[in-house]
């Protein structure tokens, strides 16, 4: 189960509290920005939105604020290799979709369907987690179909 934006509001304090780096309204905002989306939005969407709120917010802030993220592990990095990198506040292993047109990124409902990792054991590796991403073209990509 995913925890509630509040606790994870809370575990970002904490997470900063520990490594003394402060709780800006800046990291703040940018995790309660990623949080609200269930589309895998890229960094430069959170920058968007983080200027409606505080337009101050540099380029640079931002990016940084996901990567704090990112290492506290309250956001997924997601980079494949058909997509710009986004960002994902849903960090248990979880598979993805994905257009290899407009690069829309979702989630791959069902997911107790995650591959066995004692299937992929792999000389010299140590395998933490296996996870399917479908490449495809989204409903709005198919050719032929009306644009959505
Ligand atoms: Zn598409
Ligand atoms: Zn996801």
């Amino acid at each position: 189960m995913m925890t509630s934006p509040e606790e994870r509001l809370s575990l970002l304090a904490e997470y900063c509290r520990e490594r003394g780096v402060p709780m800006t309204a800046q990291r703040r905002a940018v995790f309660e920005k990623v949080l609200t989306h269930k589309d895998h939005p890229t960094a430069e969407r959170i920058y968007e939105e983080v200027q409606t709120v505080l337009p101050q917010t540099s380029r640079a802030t931002v990016y940084r604020a996901l990567d704090t993220l990112v290492e506290a592990n309250l956001v997924k990095r997601i980079a494949h290799p058909e997509a710009r990198t986004r960002f994902d506040p849903v960090t248990e292993p979880h598979n993805h979709l994905i257009c290899e047109t407009c690069g829309r990124v979702e989630d791959l409902e069902n997911s107790e369907s995650l591959p066995d990792p004692d299937l992929f054991k792999i000389p010299g590796w140590e395998t933490k987690q296996v996870s399917i991403l479908v490449c495809g073209l989204c409903p709005s990509c198919r050719p032929g179909s009306e644009p959505a």
